[in-house]
Protein backbone atom coordinates (compact mmCIF):
# COMPACT_ATOMS: atom_id res chain seq x y z
CA UNK A 1 0.00 0.00 0.00
CA UNK A 2 1.52 3.32 -0.78
CA UNK A 3 2.20 5.48 2.58
CA UNK A 4 1.58 9.00 3.38
CA UNK A 5 1.86 10.52 6.33
CA UNK A 6 -1.60 11.07 7.06
CA UNK A 7 -2.97 7.95 6.41
CA UNK A 8 -4.21 7.49 2.50
CA UNK A 9 -7.49 6.22 1.97
CA UNK A 10 -8.04 2.79 -0.03
CA UNK A 11 -9.51 4.59 -2.65
CA UNK A 12 -6.72 7.01 -3.09
CA UNK A 13 -4.14 4.24 -3.49
CA UNK A 14 -6.93 2.11 -5.74
CA UNK A 15 -7.13 5.51 -8.29
CA UNK A 16 -4.35 8.08 -7.29
CA UNK A 17 -1.56 6.86 -5.85
CA UNK A 18 -0.41 4.18 -8.29
CA UNK A 19 1.14 4.00 -11.82
CA UNK A 20 2.80 2.51 -14.43
CA UNK A 21 4.91 5.04 -15.17
CA UNK A 22 5.00 8.41 -12.29
CA UNK A 23 6.69 11.35 -14.79
CA UNK A 24 8.29 14.37 -12.88
CA UNK A 25 7.99 17.79 -14.52
CA UNK A 26 4.85 18.96 -16.99
CA UNK A 27 7.14 20.56 -19.72
CA UNK A 28 7.08 19.73 -22.96
CA UNK A 29 9.10 16.67 -22.50
CA UNK A 30 7.30 15.31 -20.08
CA UNK A 31 3.77 16.23 -21.40
CA UNK A 32 5.21 14.51 -24.83
CA UNK A 33 6.35 11.36 -22.99
CA UNK A 34 3.30 10.71 -21.34
CA UNK A 35 1.25 11.26 -25.34
CA UNK A 36 4.33 9.03 -26.73
CA UNK A 37 3.46 6.67 -23.77
CA UNK A 38 -0.45 6.82 -24.12
CA UNK A 39 -0.48 6.69 -27.91
CA UNK A 40 1.61 3.39 -27.95
CA UNK A 41 -0.08 1.93 -25.14
CA UNK A 42 -3.71 3.06 -24.31
CA UNK A 43 -3.56 0.95 -21.07
CA UNK A 44 -0.69 2.13 -19.45
CA UNK A 45 -1.89 4.18 -16.11
CA UNK A 46 0.47 6.87 -16.32
CA UNK A 47 0.98 10.05 -13.85
CA UNK A 48 2.48 13.40 -14.43
CA UNK A 49 3.66 15.29 -11.35
CA UNK A 50 4.35 18.79 -11.49
CA UNK A 51 5.64 21.33 -8.42
CA UNK A 52 3.83 24.91 -10.30
CA UNK A 53 0.48 24.97 -10.51
CA UNK A 54 1.25 25.83 -14.09
CA UNK A 55 4.09 24.20 -15.95
CA UNK A 56 6.82 26.38 -14.30
CA UNK A 57 10.34 25.81 -15.89
CA UNK A 58 11.49 26.90 -19.42
CA UNK A 59 8.10 25.44 -21.88
CA UNK A 60 5.40 28.49 -20.98
CA UNK A 61 8.34 30.80 -20.76
CA UNK A 62 10.20 30.64 -24.57
CA UNK A 63 10.05 31.81 -27.73
CA UNK A 64 8.58 29.96 -29.46
CA UNK A 65 10.84 28.98 -31.97
CA UNK A 66 10.24 26.08 -33.95
CA UNK A 67 14.14 26.13 -35.20
CA UNK A 68 17.48 23.96 -35.38
CA UNK A 69 20.34 26.24 -35.60
CA UNK A 70 21.22 29.35 -37.65
CA UNK A 71 24.78 29.56 -39.53
CA UNK A 72 26.70 31.21 -36.74
CA UNK A 73 25.13 28.74 -34.15
CA UNK A 74 26.18 25.79 -36.33
CA UNK A 75 29.40 27.02 -36.71
CA UNK A 76 30.37 27.52 -33.71
CA UNK A 77 28.64 24.52 -32.34
CA UNK A 78 31.23 22.53 -34.67
CA UNK A 79 33.85 24.20 -33.20
CA UNK A 80 33.20 23.66 -29.79
CA UNK A 81 31.61 19.72 -30.65
CA UNK A 82 32.62 18.49 -33.17
CA UNK A 83 30.98 17.92 -36.21
CA UNK A 84 29.57 14.46 -35.65
CA UNK A 85 28.01 15.10 -32.09
CA UNK A 86 26.63 19.33 -33.90
CA UNK A 87 25.03 17.21 -37.02
CA UNK A 88 23.58 14.57 -34.40
CA UNK A 89 22.22 16.82 -32.17
CA UNK A 90 20.56 19.15 -35.20
CA UNK A 91 19.21 15.91 -36.75
CA UNK A 92 17.37 15.36 -33.46
CA UNK A 93 15.91 19.16 -33.72
CA UNK A 94 14.57 18.32 -36.90
CA UNK A 95 13.27 14.57 -36.33
CA UNK A 96 11.29 16.47 -33.04
CA UNK A 97 9.73 19.03 -34.73
CA UNK A 98 8.26 16.67 -37.37
CA UNK A 99 6.93 14.67 -34.61
CA UNK A 100 5.63 17.46 -33.09
CA UNK A 101 3.97 18.37 -36.23
CA UNK A 102 2.25 14.69 -36.47
CA UNK A 103 1.49 15.23 -33.24
CA UNK A 104 0.12 18.21 -32.62
CA UNK A 105 -2.47 20.20 -35.10
CA UNK A 106 -0.87 23.31 -36.77
CA UNK A 107 -3.98 25.42 -35.87
CA UNK A 108 -3.63 24.19 -31.94
CA UNK A 109 -0.05 25.24 -31.49
CA UNK A 110 -0.48 28.75 -34.11
CA UNK A 111 2.58 27.35 -36.30
CA UNK A 112 3.39 29.45 -39.03
CA UNK A 113 6.07 28.48 -41.47
CA UNK A 114 7.15 32.48 -42.08
CA UNK A 115 10.86 31.00 -41.92
CA UNK A 116 14.10 32.45 -39.70
CA UNK A 117 16.70 34.77 -40.33
CA UNK A 118 20.32 35.40 -39.16
CA UNK A 119 21.28 38.81 -39.07
CA UNK A 120 25.38 38.90 -39.39
CA UNK A 121 27.18 42.27 -38.00
CA UNK A 122 30.82 43.03 -39.88
CA UNK A 123 32.89 40.98 -37.68
CA UNK A 124 30.64 37.88 -38.98
CA UNK A 125 31.32 38.30 -42.50
CA UNK A 126 33.93 35.79 -42.96
CA UNK A 127 31.58 33.15 -41.50
CA UNK A 128 29.75 33.59 -45.36
CA UNK A 129 32.67 31.75 -46.50
CA UNK A 130 31.48 28.63 -45.10
CA UNK A 131 27.81 29.36 -46.39
CA UNK A 132 28.30 26.60 -49.00
CA UNK A 133 30.23 23.92 -46.87
CA UNK A 134 27.22 23.92 -44.52
CA UNK A 135 24.52 24.02 -47.03
CA UNK A 136 26.26 20.56 -48.64
CA UNK A 137 26.38 19.05 -45.13
CA UNK A 138 22.81 19.53 -44.46
CA UNK A 139 21.48 18.57 -47.89
CA UNK A 140 21.29 14.87 -46.82
CA UNK A 141 18.68 15.89 -43.81
CA UNK A 142 16.57 18.87 -45.96
CA UNK A 143 17.39 17.97 -49.57
CA UNK A 144 17.76 21.59 -50.28
CA UNK A 145 20.27 24.38 -49.88
CA UNK A 146 19.47 25.84 -45.75
CA UNK A 147 20.73 29.50 -46.09
CA UNK A 148 20.94 31.79 -48.31
CA UNK A 149 21.59 35.48 -48.53
CA UNK A 150 18.71 37.99 -48.61
CA UNK A 151 20.62 41.32 -48.25
CA UNK A 152 17.68 43.38 -49.91
CA UNK A 153 15.58 42.70 -47.14
CA UNK A 154 17.39 45.03 -44.34
CA UNK A 155 16.28 47.82 -45.34
CA UNK A 156 12.93 46.53 -46.31
CA UNK A 157 12.87 45.46 -42.45
CA UNK A 158 13.70 48.78 -41.13
CA UNK A 159 16.23 47.47 -39.26
CA UNK A 160 19.75 49.31 -38.91
CA UNK A 161 22.19 48.79 -41.83
CA UNK A 162 25.40 50.26 -39.13
CA UNK A 163 24.60 46.85 -37.74
CA UNK A 164 23.75 44.40 -39.93
CA UNK A 165 26.06 43.59 -42.61
CA UNK A 166 24.37 40.03 -44.13
CA UNK A 167 21.08 38.69 -43.83
CA UNK A 168 20.34 34.85 -44.40
CA UNK A 169 16.68 33.35 -44.56
CA UNK A 170 16.26 29.56 -43.71
CA UNK A 171 12.75 28.96 -45.42
CA UNK A 172 12.30 25.39 -43.22
CA UNK A 173 12.56 27.50 -40.14
CA UNK A 174 8.85 28.06 -38.27
CA UNK A 175 7.39 29.85 -35.17
CA UNK A 176 4.32 28.68 -32.63
CA UNK A 177 2.14 29.72 -30.16
CA UNK A 178 4.07 27.87 -26.90
CA UNK A 179 1.05 28.38 -24.26
CA UNK A 180 -1.65 26.93 -26.99
CA UNK A 181 1.02 23.81 -27.54
CA UNK A 182 1.07 23.33 -24.45
CA UNK A 183 -1.97 23.55 -23.61
CA UNK A 184 -2.81 21.83 -26.05
CA UNK A 185 -0.57 18.67 -24.97
CA UNK A 186 -2.35 18.83 -21.41
CA UNK A 187 -5.42 18.68 -22.78
CA UNK A 188 -4.30 15.57 -25.21
CA UNK A 189 -2.49 13.57 -22.31
CA UNK A 190 -6.08 14.02 -19.86
CA UNK A 191 -7.82 12.71 -22.59
CA UNK A 192 -5.61 10.18 -23.25
CA UNK A 193 -5.89 9.11 -19.69
CA UNK A 194 -2.71 11.08 -17.94
CA UNK A 195 -3.32 12.01 -14.53
CA UNK A 196 -1.58 15.22 -13.80
CA UNK A 197 -1.14 16.63 -10.60
CA UNK A 198 -0.50 20.34 -10.44
CA UNK A 199 1.31 22.01 -7.14
CA UNK A 200 3.16 19.00 -6.10
CA UNK A 201 7.03 18.90 -6.14
CA UNK A 202 8.86 15.76 -5.74
CA UNK A 203 11.36 15.70 -2.95
CA UNK A 204 13.30 12.11 -3.33
CA UNK A 205 12.08 8.82 -4.84
CA UNK A 206 13.87 5.62 -4.33
CA UNK A 207 13.85 2.01 -6.09
CA UNK A 208 11.99 -0.66 -3.84
CA UNK A 209 11.20 -4.21 -4.94
CA UNK A 210 7.78 -2.87 -5.50
CA UNK A 211 8.52 -0.18 -7.61
CA UNK A 212 9.74 3.20 -7.12
CA UNK A 213 8.85 5.56 -4.50
CA UNK A 214 8.00 8.95 -5.05
CA UNK A 215 7.85 11.01 -2.33
CA UNK A 216 6.01 14.62 -2.64
CA UNK A 217 5.04 17.40 -0.67
CA UNK A 218 2.14 19.78 -1.51
CA UNK A 219 0.17 22.49 0.36
CA UNK A 220 -2.22 19.84 1.90
CA UNK A 221 0.37 17.37 2.79
CA UNK A 222 3.29 14.93 2.02
CA UNK A 223 2.63 12.22 -0.19
CA UNK A 224 4.32 9.05 -1.28
CA UNK A 225 3.26 7.55 -4.90
CA UNK A 226 4.03 4.15 -5.77
CA UNK A 227 5.28 3.58 -9.37
CA UNK A 228 6.78 0.38 -12.07
CA UNK A 229 8.73 3.17 -13.44
CA UNK A 230 9.45 6.48 -13.06
CA UNK A 231 10.86 9.33 -16.10
CA UNK A 232 12.66 12.58 -14.74
CA UNK A 233 11.70 15.44 -16.99
CA UNK A 234 12.91 18.47 -14.66
CA UNK A 235 15.20 19.78 -17.35
CA UNK A 236 17.23 23.03 -15.57
CA UNK A 237 16.28 21.91 -12.31
CA UNK A 238 17.54 17.78 -12.40
CA UNK A 239 20.05 18.13 -10.20
CA UNK A 240 17.67 18.91 -7.48
CA UNK A 241 16.93 15.25 -7.47
CA UNK A 242 19.71 13.87 -9.39
CA UNK A 243 22.90 16.23 -8.02
CA UNK A 244 25.23 14.25 -9.96
CA UNK A 245 24.11 14.96 -13.61
CA UNK A 246 25.68 17.48 -15.69
CA UNK A 247 23.66 20.05 -15.95
CA UNK A 248 24.03 23.87 -15.66
CA UNK A 249 21.16 26.50 -15.30
CA UNK A 250 20.93 28.88 -17.88
CA UNK A 251 18.38 31.90 -17.20
CA UNK A 252 16.27 33.42 -20.58
CA UNK A 253 14.97 37.15 -20.52
CA UNK A 254 12.93 37.79 -22.53
CA UNK A 255 10.73 40.96 -23.17
CA UNK A 256 7.61 41.99 -25.46
CA UNK A 257 6.47 44.95 -26.85
CA UNK A 258 3.15 46.84 -27.07
CA UNK A 259 1.19 46.16 -30.51
CA UNK A 260 3.12 48.39 -33.23
CA UNK A 261 0.91 49.21 -36.18
CA UNK A 262 3.54 49.28 -39.36
CA UNK A 263 5.61 46.44 -38.17
CA UNK A 264 7.42 45.47 -41.77
CA UNK A 265 8.49 42.16 -40.88
CA UNK A 266 7.72 38.90 -39.70
CA UNK A 267 9.66 35.83 -39.30
CA UNK A 268 12.08 34.49 -36.71
CA UNK A 269 15.47 36.30 -36.36
CA UNK A 270 18.59 35.19 -35.03
CA UNK A 271 22.00 37.58 -33.87
CA UNK A 272 24.92 36.72 -32.62
CA UNK A 273 25.30 32.82 -32.35
CA UNK A 274 21.67 32.94 -31.69
CA UNK A 275 22.27 34.81 -28.34
CA UNK A 276 19.92 37.16 -29.22
CA UNK A 277 16.48 36.15 -30.72
CA UNK A 278 13.37 37.64 -31.80
CA UNK A 279 9.91 37.02 -33.78
CA UNK A 280 6.41 39.10 -34.84
CA UNK A 281 3.64 37.92 -32.48
CA UNK A 282 0.08 39.70 -32.72
CA UNK A 283 1.60 42.59 -34.55
CA UNK A 284 4.24 42.55 -31.29
CA UNK A 285 7.86 41.90 -31.44
CA UNK A 286 8.93 39.25 -28.76
CA UNK A 287 12.61 39.42 -27.95
CA UNK A 288 15.14 37.46 -25.77
CA UNK A 289 18.31 36.52 -25.21
CA UNK A 290 21.91 38.68 -24.40
CA UNK A 291 22.43 35.88 -21.57
CA UNK A 292 26.13 36.26 -22.94
CA UNK A 293 26.26 39.50 -21.55
CA UNK A 294 26.25 38.59 -17.89
CA UNK A 295 26.74 34.68 -18.08
CA UNK A 296 27.58 34.24 -14.03
CA UNK A 297 24.53 36.46 -13.24
CA UNK A 298 22.54 34.16 -15.21
CA UNK A 299 23.42 30.85 -14.17
CA UNK A 300 21.01 30.24 -11.90
CA UNK A 301 17.71 28.10 -11.61
CA UNK A 302 15.81 30.75 -9.83
CA UNK A 303 13.59 32.82 -11.91
CA UNK A 304 13.69 36.79 -12.22
CA UNK A 305 14.91 40.39 -13.48
CA UNK A 306 18.71 40.82 -14.47
CA UNK A 307 19.25 44.49 -15.09
CA UNK A 308 22.44 44.29 -17.40
CA UNK A 309 20.59 41.45 -19.50
CA UNK A 310 17.53 43.48 -19.94
CA UNK A 311 19.54 46.71 -20.95
CA UNK A 312 21.41 44.74 -23.90
CA UNK A 313 17.92 43.84 -24.80
CA UNK A 314 16.98 47.59 -24.65
CA UNK A 315 19.77 48.69 -26.79
CA UNK A 316 19.33 45.40 -29.21
CA UNK A 317 16.00 46.51 -29.69
CA UNK A 318 16.15 50.12 -30.36
CA UNK A 319 19.76 49.77 -32.19
CA UNK A 320 19.87 47.07 -34.16
CA UNK A 321 15.78 45.93 -34.83
CA UNK A 322 14.07 48.91 -34.93
CA UNK A 323 16.43 52.48 -34.74
CA UNK A 324 14.53 55.62 -35.07
CA UNK A 325 11.79 54.48 -32.82
CA UNK A 326 10.86 54.13 -29.20
CA UNK A 327 8.59 50.96 -28.66
CA UNK A 328 7.07 50.54 -25.74
CA UNK A 329 7.49 47.12 -23.76
CA UNK A 330 4.42 45.78 -22.42
CA UNK A 331 5.63 42.25 -20.66
CA UNK A 332 8.78 40.93 -19.48
CA UNK A 333 9.74 37.47 -18.23
CA UNK A 334 12.36 34.81 -17.49
CA UNK A 335 12.59 31.08 -17.85
CA UNK A 336 15.32 28.50 -17.45
CA UNK A 337 17.19 26.37 -19.77
CA UNK A 338 19.57 23.46 -19.23
CA UNK A 339 23.08 23.19 -20.62
CA UNK A 340 26.10 20.83 -20.43
CA UNK A 341 29.28 20.37 -22.36
CA UNK A 342 27.76 19.92 -25.28
CA UNK A 343 24.30 20.46 -26.88
CA UNK A 344 23.06 16.94 -26.57
CA UNK A 345 20.50 15.92 -24.19
CA UNK A 346 21.26 13.31 -21.34
CA UNK A 347 18.86 10.90 -22.56
CA UNK A 348 19.65 7.60 -20.44
CA UNK A 349 18.55 4.66 -17.60
CA UNK A 350 19.63 5.77 -14.30
CA UNK A 351 18.96 2.42 -12.45
CA UNK A 352 16.27 -0.49 -13.48
CA UNK A 353 13.03 1.64 -12.79
CA UNK A 354 13.97 5.25 -13.88
CA UNK A 355 14.88 7.23 -16.86
CA UNK A 356 15.70 10.44 -17.13
CA UNK A 357 15.48 12.68 -20.19
CA UNK A 358 16.67 16.58 -19.48
CA UNK A 359 19.09 19.21 -20.66
CA UNK A 360 17.55 20.25 -23.81
CA UNK A 361 20.55 22.93 -24.59
CA UNK A 362 18.01 26.14 -25.15
CA UNK A 363 15.99 24.00 -28.17
CA UNK A 364 13.88 21.81 -25.98
CA UNK A 365 10.53 23.13 -28.35
CA UNK A 366 12.68 21.52 -31.29
CA UNK A 367 14.29 18.32 -29.74
CA UNK A 368 11.43 17.84 -26.75
CA UNK A 369 9.51 15.15 -28.79
CA UNK A 370 13.03 13.06 -29.98
CA UNK A 371 13.60 12.93 -26.65
CA UNK A 372 10.05 11.80 -25.80
CA UNK A 373 10.01 9.43 -28.35
CA UNK A 374 13.65 8.12 -27.09
CA UNK A 375 12.23 7.81 -23.20
CA UNK A 376 9.37 5.82 -24.45
CA UNK A 377 11.32 3.63 -26.47
CA UNK A 378 13.30 2.93 -22.99
CA UNK A 379 10.25 2.81 -20.41
CA UNK A 380 8.33 0.28 -23.07
CA UNK A 381 11.84 -1.52 -23.77
C1 LIG B 1 13.60 32.41 -22.52
C2 LIG B 1 13.62 31.11 -23.24
C3 LIG B 1 13.44 31.07 -24.62
C4 LIG B 1 13.46 29.85 -25.30
N1 LIG B 1 13.16 29.82 -26.62
C5 LIG B 1 13.12 28.63 -27.27
C6 LIG B 1 12.74 28.56 -28.62
O1 LIG B 1 12.37 29.56 -29.21
N2 LIG B 1 12.78 27.36 -29.25
C7 LIG B 1 13.17 26.23 -28.59
O2 LIG B 1 13.24 25.16 -29.21
N3 LIG B 1 13.48 26.26 -27.28
C8 LIG B 1 13.45 27.43 -26.61
N4 LIG B 1 13.77 27.47 -25.30
C9 LIG B 1 14.11 26.22 -24.62
C10 LIG B 1 12.88 25.38 -24.35
O3 LIG B 1 11.85 26.18 -23.84
C11 LIG B 1 13.27 24.30 -23.36
O4 LIG B 1 14.38 23.58 -23.87
C12 LIG B 1 12.13 23.33 -23.12
O5 LIG B 1 10.96 24.02 -22.77
C13 LIG B 1 12.52 22.37 -22.02
O6 LIG B 1 11.42 21.54 -21.78
P1 LIG B 1 11.46 20.53 -20.56
O7 LIG B 1 10.16 19.88 -20.52
O8 LIG B 1 12.69 19.69 -20.66
O9 LIG B 1 11.72 21.45 -19.29
P2 LIG B 1 10.76 22.49 -18.55
O10 LIG B 1 9.82 23.14 -19.47
O11 LIG B 1 11.63 23.36 -17.73
O12 LIG B 1 9.90 21.53 -17.63
C14 LIG B 1 10.41 20.96 -16.46
C15 LIG B 1 9.29 20.97 -15.45
O13 LIG B 1 9.67 20.24 -14.30
C16 LIG B 1 9.07 20.86 -13.19
N5 LIG B 1 9.81 20.43 -12.00
C17 LIG B 1 11.10 20.71 -11.70
N6 LIG B 1 11.45 20.11 -10.55
C18 LIG B 1 10.35 19.45 -10.11
C19 LIG B 1 10.09 18.64 -8.96
N7 LIG B 1 11.03 18.36 -8.05
N8 LIG B 1 8.84 18.12 -8.81
C20 LIG B 1 7.87 18.37 -9.73
N9 LIG B 1 8.07 19.13 -10.83
C21 LIG B 1 9.31 19.66 -11.02
C22 LIG B 1 9.20 22.34 -13.50
O14 LIG B 1 8.31 23.12 -12.74
C23 LIG B 1 8.94 22.37 -14.99
O15 LIG B 1 7.58 22.64 -15.30
C24 LIG B 1 13.73 28.66 -24.58
C25 LIG B 1 13.89 28.69 -23.21
C26 LIG B 1 13.82 29.91 -22.53
C27 LIG B 1 13.98 29.92 -21.04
Amino acid sequence: MAESTHQSSYWEDQSFLQSDVLIIGAGIVGLSTAAELLERKPDLRVTIVERGLLPSGASTRNAGFACFGSLSEILADIDAFGEDIALATLQARVTGLKRLQQRVPETAMDYQQHGGYELLSAAQMPLLAQLDRINQLLMPIFQAPVFRRVEAKINEFGFADNRVNALLFNPFEAQLHSGMLMRWLLKHVQSLGALVLTGAEVQRFRAEQDGVHVELSSQDRNWTLRSEQLALCTNAFARALLPELSVTPGRGQVLITEPIADLRWQGTFHAEEGYYYFRNIDQRILLGGARHQDFAGETTTEFGDNPIVSQALDTFLHQVISPNKQLRIAQRWSGIMAFGETKKPIVKRHDERTVIGVRMGGMGVAIGSSVAVQLADLLLA
